[in-house]
This record gives structure tokens, sequence and C-alpha cells, in this order.
């Protein structure tokens, strides 16, 4: 007989955010995670509105996020003259009902781990088990193949298996196994963080430069009262020839700066000095800019996949973090409806894996840094007055169009009823099947 709890694969942001909201309706589950320590990786990540308002109702609050991160302020694209081609606020300033935040990836992660041994005991996450595939039992249930650090094996039944793996996620090569390779259209980005004195409105995103050769910057911590210094995070990025694919081993690797700094060598004005602030940093990581190719469904039976694992996609959006929390609060108010149950996924899936799956190709278009495209291929993005280049009305049309795909609409979000509604259970298995 099958084990009636839910199994998470992976225990990232996505893993984390549906063991939480599976708590909080009363679902069983435990999250077997590969890696054996969990420690705070990754630098800047966005959490847009519409996720901070899932993570709100599972209770984090504004000085929980505040620990990790700060609200942002203004989402800005700049010409490599300095001047503006947009900008807009964001958060509460934008009309929103709810924040934006800027995070350290690490911290947040750390943070979410921390609610989960809190709120579940310390046997919710399993580390050092790593979930190489499943198997569908008799019972319509699921049982997960695990590989465990020391290297035994065992077998882990469940109701259900939620794929949370991330982008190499083992459980969606089983799914669909003849899924195309890791998708590189030719971008390699460094990360970094190096401490700075905010610009323009203290919590700015700021991009500038052109689509083939551009920065981003914006700050992910409260300044520091005693020297006004937040920790700013960092990305350069610039195209190159992808016609051979990607060389280097492994996707994800820590590099000196000296590796990538003379590529903006001369990307230097009297109000940011782009090479001072990369080699601020003591490394960066580098990976190329990665997505998968969408598949027609991301699930099968009783096993679903969400995150990265469903719908990894290029981060010009700022939001597959975001929308890994969204998923996480959708699969929870599916079981709501349906019950820890194959419909559950099936209502999961149906919902949300056409539209985001039109994101993903959307954000290989360049996404919101489209407009910078537009700049360059009218006026090689140099320019007096952006409105002799692209006319407002048009690059705000451009930005509600790209927002509304993304699920940022801001009077759609601050009208919309919450995803799971306070005190929500899950009904009981018998009730669920009427
Ligand atoms: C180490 C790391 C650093 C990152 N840094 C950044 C960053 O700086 N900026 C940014 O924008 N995004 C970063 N990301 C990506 C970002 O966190 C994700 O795009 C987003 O949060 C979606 O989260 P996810 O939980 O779906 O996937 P992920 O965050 O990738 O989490 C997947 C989790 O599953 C685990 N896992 C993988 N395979 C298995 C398996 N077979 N069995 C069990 N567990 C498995 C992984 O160890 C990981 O913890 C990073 C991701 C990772 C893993």
């Amino acid at each position: 007989m099958t084990d009636n709890r839910v199994i998470v694969a992976g225990g990232g942001i996505g893993g984390l955010a549906t063991a939480l909201t599976l708590h909080q309706i009363g679902v069983p589950c435990v999250v077997f995670e590969a890696v054996r320590d969990m420690r705070p990786l990754g630098v800047g990540i966005n959490l847009q509105p519409n996720a901070v308002r899932e993570l709100y109702d599972l209770g984090f609050t504004p000085a929980d996020l505040d620990g990790v991160g700060l609200p942002a302020k203004e989402w800005a694209l700049v010409g490599l003259n300095g001047n503006d081609i947009y900008s807009e606020p964001r958060g509460g300033l934008a009309g929103y009902d709810w924040p934006q935040y800027a995070v350290h990836r690490g911290r947040f992660h750390m943070l979410l781990h921390d609610k989960v041994v809190e709120r579940m005991g310390p046997g919710a996450v399993r580390l050092g088990h790593r979930v190489t595939g499943y198997d569908k039992t008799a019972d319509g249930g699921v049982s997960a193949r695990v590989e465990h650090a020391d290297g035994s094996t065992s077998q882990e039944t469940g109701a259900l298996l939620i794929g949370a793996d991330g982008i190499h996620s083992a459980i969606r090569a089983q799914m669909h196994p003849t899924q195309p390779p890791i998708h590189w259209g030719g971008a390699i980005m460094w990360r970094g963080t190096t401490w700075g004195k905010p610009i323009r409105s203290g919590a700015s995103f700021v991009g500038l430069g052109t689509h083939r050769q551009r920065v981003v910057f914006y700050p992910i911590s409260h300044p520091d009262p005693r020297n006004g210094l937040s920790m700013i995070n960092w990305i350069a990025e610039v195209t190159m020839d992808n016609s051979e694919g990607w060389k280097q081993r492994g996707w994800f690797r820590q590099v000196p700066t000296s590796d990538f700094v003379h590529h903006f060598d001369d990307w230097i004005w009297d109000w940011l000095d782009v090479p001072a602030m990369i080699r601020g940093a003591d490394s960066a990581f580098e990976n190329p800019m990665i997505d998968r190719d969408p598949v027609p469904t991301w699930r099968d039976g009783p096993v679903v996949l969400m995150g990265d694992a469903a719908h990894a996609m290029y981060p010009t959006g700022s939001n597959g973090g975001s929308q890994a929390i969204v998923d996480a609060r959708e699969l929870g108010a599916a079981m709501v409806a349906h019950g820890v149950a194959e419909a559950a996924l099936e209502a999961f899936d149906d919902k949300l894996c056409g539209p985001i799956s039109q994101l993903i190709l959307r954000n290989r278009g360049a996404g919101p840094f489209g407009l910078l495209n537009m700049v360059d291929e009218r006026c090689g993005g140099t320019f007096d007055n952006i409105d002799d280049v692209i006319p407002p009305d048009e690059r705000t049309a451009f930005m509600a169009g790209y927002k509304s795909a993304a699920g940022f609409a801001i009077e759609k979000l601050n009208t919309a009823p919450p995803t799971i509604p306070p005190g929500a259970r899950i009904r009981s298995k018998a009730a669920a099947a009427v």
C-alpha cells in the first residue's frame, strides 16, 4: 500500500515553498534534496509582488524579507551615454498591494529552509538524497528511486511526486526522454556582489548597454547605517557566437573577475564605474544564459514538474524564483480543490503549462530588455532624447505587454482572491473522490 505522503524531489526555492504550502493545507510531505549541506549559494534574485503575496500568505513577514533583501523601488533601462530609456516605479510605489523584493538568493533559500525545519521538523528535508527516477505503483501512487550520499539506494513511496529538481531535472528527463538538450542562445553571464553606494532611488534595478553587451545591477541589502554601503548585485553579460555550443565543462563555475572585466574596460562614466564595480568582487559566477524548450505537459500520472524543472527560462524577466513560488501555491490550491490526487496535478498542468511555456519563448526574445534592442536597432544605442527614438506610448505599451504575460499586471493581481484562502485545508480522500 502506497504511503499517503507527497514526495518532493529538490529542496530549492520551488521545493521548499511547496513543502511549506503542503504543510499549511495539511498534506504530509517529505523533501529529498541532493546536496549534503544547505549553503547560501547564489547572488541576487527578485521576488515579484505576485510571489511576495504568496510568501505573506505563508506567514513570512516584511521583517523576514528585510533580513535577506530590500524592497525594490525602481526598474530602469539606461543608454550607454547614461540617458534614461525607460524607468518605472516598482512594488508598492507602482501601486501593487505587495512589495517587490530584491534578495540574496542564498540567504532567502536558507530562510525558507529554516521555516520548513521550524514548522515541520528536521526530518522534513532529507539532505544527500538524490531522486534518480520514478515508477508508478499498481495502486495509483508512485515510488521514487533515491540515491543516498553514501552510495546506497532506496525506494520511497508516496501518493504524488513533485519534480522540483531544477533545470537538470532527472524527473523531467524520465518524463520526456526525447527532450532536446539545454538551449543556449550565446549569452554568457558573470554574476557577483560588491559593496557600494546605491544610486538613483537607493533601491533601483538598472540595466544598461545593448542586447549584445550589457550590465545589470541592483542592491540586495539595506544600507549599512555605519557607512551607507549596500551589497550590490551585478550581472555582466556578453553575447558570443554559439554555433559550436557551450564548450566549458559544467554550467556554473566560480571564476576570477580578471577573466572577463576587459569586456567592460571603457564602461566608465561620472555616475558609474563598471570595471571598478566588477573588480570590487572577490570572484564571480560564470554561467551561460540557458533554458529549455517547452514541453507539452508537466505531468505523468501521479508525477508533476514545477519550478525550473518545468520551465527553466532566461532570467531577463527576473521571475524564475517568483514563478517557482507561485507554482507551489497553485499546486496547493489545486490540492485544496481536488485532493491529493492526479486530478490536482492535471488542474495545475492545465492552468500553467501553456501560458508559462509562452513566457519561456518570450524571454528568449530578450523579455523586457527588448527595449534595449529597439534602441540599438533604431539609433545604435546613443541618443539625446529617448522620445525621439521610441515614443512614450510605445515604451509603455511594450512593458505592459510583457508584464501582463508574466502575471505582473497590477489591477489583476490586486483584485485577485488569495490563491489559497486563509485557513483552507485539504479535504479527506473520501470527500475528494466525490
Ligand atoms: C546553487 C544555485 C545558485 C543559484 N543562483 C542564482 C542566482 O544567483 N541568480 C538567479 O537568478 N538564479 C539563481 N539560481 C536559480 C534560481 O534559484 C532558480 O531559477 C529559481 O529559484 C527556481 O527554483 P527551483 O527550486 O525550481 O530550482 P533550483 O533553485 O535549481 O533548485 C533545485 C534544487 O533541486 C536539487 N536537485 C537537483 N537535482 C536533484 C535530484 N535529482 N534529486 C534531488 N534534488 C535535486 C538542487 O540541488 C537544488 O537544491 C540558482 C540555483 C542554484 C541551484
